[in-house]
């Protein structure tokens, strides 16, 4: 693909759509009691109504319905009182049912749209529908003994619960999808509608892009990319997208209505061959299902139900802790990493000292060794008590760092920890006084620089004094007893 001019893109504008699949976090099947356990052994967690065999009849399972209609409520959708199961026929190996089942003319819930917010900016995309579905099986083309010969077949996934989303066509550049998903995903995994794990597939994208140029009034044609399971994907596959259709414009071409799959290893889209798009699913309502009937009452249950939203959290964390926009958006990133807040703060640490020391050092401590914060060998109670100490002074805000670090690495108690490494801080100001004279007495060019006026040399004498006392002297204690030896 030749490479467009920046100044030829800037004339054109990307309209981006997305339809995010999330499966619903049951313990059991869309319409059967079959585990929805993933990695189980290939074809183990099925029934006859999951493998659609003759005869056998869906059940909808409570749960999966309770979770689409908080999902839609916290997304600002409209729940629709009633709503319907339709059969979307196909063929394909991993479908032994002939169809899938999907809400199509009646969608459980329209009309919702959240906030997004890109570089400051904040923009409210719009959600069209939310329906609920079911998944097919997997083919698996390799890593067994007869993979070279034949493709191979595990049907558990098929009948797991899922939602679709789909959203307005409202996101114009690739960062705004991004956000979207972010935020999107965000709200499944602290309403727990959804784990959201992509590595397992719980949670999918698929987007609908098309340019035109700035200010004209109608949509161009558009692409359907398939297969963005990862944010990385997506942000590369919508670049790549953009820039191909705008190429193909520049150069004469048109752009046909088709859907393209992004291919990860080539970094490209490509058409997918045409008999595998050129679908007539001819949807009819599934005859075994029930329409689905939501009563104001359900609704209201699924309300009062609802977790508290990302939104809600950091208004909560500025109120009521009095910490930074900046540290209250970090300490929401994840609603396991604003619990682990809410706890380190329930234990009796202050707000503020708490969040820089988690945001500072326990994400780093997480990051180097590979864990989420719901992994981690510091318990909130450990952490708090590290705060707490340091705060009062008890120990220096560096020792805190190493203690956390200490109980991170072996798992132990603070208490333990405090008593073993003999952590205290050294608050005799007649001992730092004394360590003060030493160094001042041995460094006597530095010295005549202070006194000349160089206050940068300050830091040199308090840096030695640190280091003198293996950093554990009072740092307050260090700059009050240094400016007055100094001075003298
Ligand atoms: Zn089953």
């Amino acid at each position: 693909m030749p490479t467009v001019a920046p100044e030829v893109m800037a004339r054109y504008e990307a309209v981006i759509g997305l339809e995010v699949h999330a499966q619903l976090d049951t313990v059991t099947k869309a319409f059967c009691g079959c585990s929805t356990k993933f990695g189980a052994a290939p074809n183990s967690s099925t029934c006859p109504v999951c493998l659609g065999l003759p005869g056998a009849l869906p059940v909808l399972n409570k749960r999966a319905l309770e979770l689409a209609l908080r999902a839609s409520l916290a997304i600002n959708c409209t729940i629709q009182p009633r709503s319907r199961f339709a059969r979307k026929n196909y063929f394909y190996p991993d479908l032994p049912k002939g169809y899938q089942i999907s809400m199509y003319e009646l969608p459980l819930a329209l009309a919702g749209g959240i906030e997004i917010e890109v570089e400051g900016e904040k923009k409210r995309i719009g959600i069209t529908r939310l329906h609920m579905e079911d998944d097919a099986g997997k083919s698996l083309h390799e890593g067994f003994p007869e993979s070279d010969r034949w493709s191979y077949i595990d049907f558990n996934r098929c009948g797991v619960p899922l939602i679709e989303i789909v959203s307005e066509p409202d996101l114009r550049t690739p960062a705004e999808a991004y956000a979207y998903l972010n935020t999107l995903k965000q709200i499944l995994e602290y309403t727990e509608v959804s784990d959201c794990n992509m590595e397992e597939g719980s949670l999918r994208c698929d987007a609908n892009v098309s340019v035109r140029l700035r200010g004209a009034p109608k949509f161009g044609t558009k692409a359907e990319v398939k297969n963005l399971n990862s944010f990385r994907y997506l942000a590369h596959a919508l670049e790549y997208e953009i820039e191909r259709q705008i190429g193909a414009i520049e150069a004469g071409g048109t752009i046909s209505q088709e859907t393209r799959l992004w291919n990860v290893a080539a970094g490209r889209t490509e058409p997918m061959r045409s008999k595998e798009f050129a679908h007539d699913y001819r949807y009819f309502p599934d005859p075994d299902l029930l329409p689905v009937m939501v009563s104001a009452a359900t609704i209201d249950g699924v309300r009062q139900a609802m977790p508290e939203l990302p939104d809600a959290k950091v208004a909560r964390f500025l109120r009521d802790y009095g910490i930074t926009p900046y540290d209250a958006g970090a300490l929401t990133s994840t609603r396991a990493v604003a619990d682990y807040f809410d706890a380190v703060v329930k234990e009796g640490a202050p707000p503020k000292a708490a969040a820089n020391l988690l945001l500072v050092k326990l994400f780093s401590l997480l990051k180097d060794a590979g864990k989420s914060v719901s992994e981690s060998p510091l318990s909130p109670r450990n952490f708090a008590k590290t705060v707490i100490a340091a705060e009062s002074q008890q120990i220096t805000a560096s020792q805190a760092k190493t203690i956390l670090g200490i109980g991170f690495e072996s798992g132990k108690d603070f208490d333990v920890i405090l008593k073993e490494g003999n952590f205290s801080q050294i608050s005799d100001a007649s001992a730092i006084e004394k360590i003060a004279r030493e160094i001042v007495a041995k460094n006597a060019d530095n010295v005549a620089k202070y006194r000349a006026g160089n206050e940068g040399v300050f830091k040199f004498f308090v840096g030695q004094v640190m280091r003198e006392t293996r950093g554990q002297a009072n740092p307050q204690l260090v700059n009050e007893i240094v400016k007055r030896v100094l001075s003298e």
